[in-house]
């Protein structure tokens, strides 16, 4: 899954307004994240077969560092300390920063074919939504703008500005679904991780700089 994790941060903004969107943003794309440069450095592999799925050519046949049920378990545990004790966070703030890390895995066991380990290599998991085009683009959109339009309803951000943002959003979903496949797997790797770097200095733009500002002034 793609820019459908991102629902998960504007439902998760709307039950504590007190996390940045921007921490969330990357928060529900951690595993990626850490999965991307894994992959530059060939600690995780990927192939890119054309065809492999019917929306994507990634053969995800290795990685249980990011991806095995025990390791988003471990990574989800880890955010909610780094929240609480480097961030200085509350504990609901944090256990929902936690959440929303896991909740990655919760989604892409969705739309995964059978490539996600429950530990390790082994015991793989996945629902193969990939393998039908039109509910899995559906699904992405209706998570994200379902969710923006909840958070939407509770904020006094600029409303046209976020939905042009979701819909540029859509469109990259559009490309990664139905665009020429990635030309290797470190090319796969470096976009994703660039995609998750610009939507969250995005959403800072549009979104916390305001709010953090607003913030600051009244107290
Ligand atoms: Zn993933």
């Amino acid at each position: 899954m793609f820019v459908g994790h991102y629902g998960v941060s504007f439902a998760t903004k709307r039950a504590d307004a007190s996390i940045p969107l921007w921490v969330l943003f990357l928060a529900v794309q951690w595993l990626d994240v850490m999965w991307a440069p894994l992959v530059m450095l060939g600690i995780e592999k990927v192939r890119i077969v054309p065809g492999f799925t019917a929306t994507n050519p990634l053969d995800l046949y290795y990685m249980p560092y990011t991806h095995s049920l025990i390791a988003a378990i471990l990574w989800s545990g880890a955010a909610v300390a780094a929240y609480r004790f480097v961030a200085g966070a509350s504990a609901k703030a944090s256990l929902l920063v936690g959440l929303a890390v896991f909740s990655h895995w919760i989604l892409d066991l969705i739309v995964h074919i059978p490539d996600l380990p429950l530990y390790d290599n082994a015991m793989k998991v996945g629902l193969g939504l990939w393998n039908h085009p039109i509910p899995a683009f559906s699904l992405e959109a209706a998570l994200l703008l379902v969710a923006m339009l909840w958070y939407l309803q509770s904020s006094h951000v600029r409303r046209p500005a976020l939905i042009a943002f979701g819909l540029v959003m859509l469109g990259v979903q559009a490309f990664v679904f139905f665009g020429p496949p990635p030309v290797s797997p470190d090319a796969a790797a470096a976009t994703a991780l660039g995609a998750y770097g610009i939507f969250a200095l995005a959403i800072w733009l549009l979104v916390d700089r305001h709010t953090l500002r607003a913030a600051s002034i009244r107290s």
